[in-house]
């Protein structure tokens, strides 16, 4: 059994795909609709993933898995980063960022960016284990596609001419951030 500290049903629902066929269960928080929701107040993503898995694995003693991702752009000095949630505010909406990421980067030629995803893992004795999952590519200037979510459709990766958001599911998962992040956390598993 492994918890996922997760409470996102797409995220879930995409390990257990991956996880159930290994013998793996899963449990998340979606399993305790009262738990209060873990602060993300860490500088980093490693942070802030260490702090929700280490929080699960105190309340459940289970092994804990969290993964947070941020949107690195080069030419913004790796912004937004661990604020890619709540880019143009607290409450923003995926739309409301991705209006200002495009607002940001108006006149700038140098669209590269990169999706981060760091996997921290606690283990049955509480040792730390950390995965990274890295997918380069670039920022366009309008959006395009109507799958995925966040900045999937103004990011196109690198030897594609399509953004994640016209990426089927399964192509997305085979090279993006999180899913490299997953396999190698599978890798290790095994
Ligand atoms: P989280 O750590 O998975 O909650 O991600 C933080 C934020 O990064 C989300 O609110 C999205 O705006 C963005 N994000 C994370 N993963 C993706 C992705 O696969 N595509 C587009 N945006 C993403």
């Amino acid at each position: 059994m492994i918890f996922i500290a997760s409470g996102n049903p797409h995220k879930i629902e995409e390990l257990k795909q991956i996880l159930n066929p290994m013998g793996i269960e899963l449990k998340s928080t979606l399993d305790f609709p009262d738990a209060k929701e873990v602060v993300e107040d860490k500088p980093d993503l490693e942070g802030n993933a260490r702090k929700k898995a280490r929080h699960w694995h105190e309340k459940t003693s289970l092994p804990s898995l969290s993964d947070d991702t941020g949107l690195e752009v080069d030419a913004l000095g790796g912004a937004p980063g661990v604020y890619s949630a709540r880019f143009a505010g607290e409450k923003a909406t995926y739309e409301e960022n991705t209006r200002k990421l495009l607002l940001e980067l108006e006149g700038e030629s140098d669209r590269r960016a990169q999706f981060r995803t760091v996997i921290a893992f606690i283990d049955q004795f509480g040792e730390e284990h950390f995965f990274e999952g890295v997918c380069r590519g670039e920022i366009i200037k309008e959006r395009r596609g109507e799958k995925g979510f966040g900045y999937d459709p103004v990011f196109v990766p690198e030897g594609y001419q399509k953004t994640f958001a016209e990426l089927s599911s399964d192509e997305k998962n085979r090279i993006s951030h999180r899913g490299l992040a997953i396999q190698k956390f599978i890798e290790y598993l095994k």
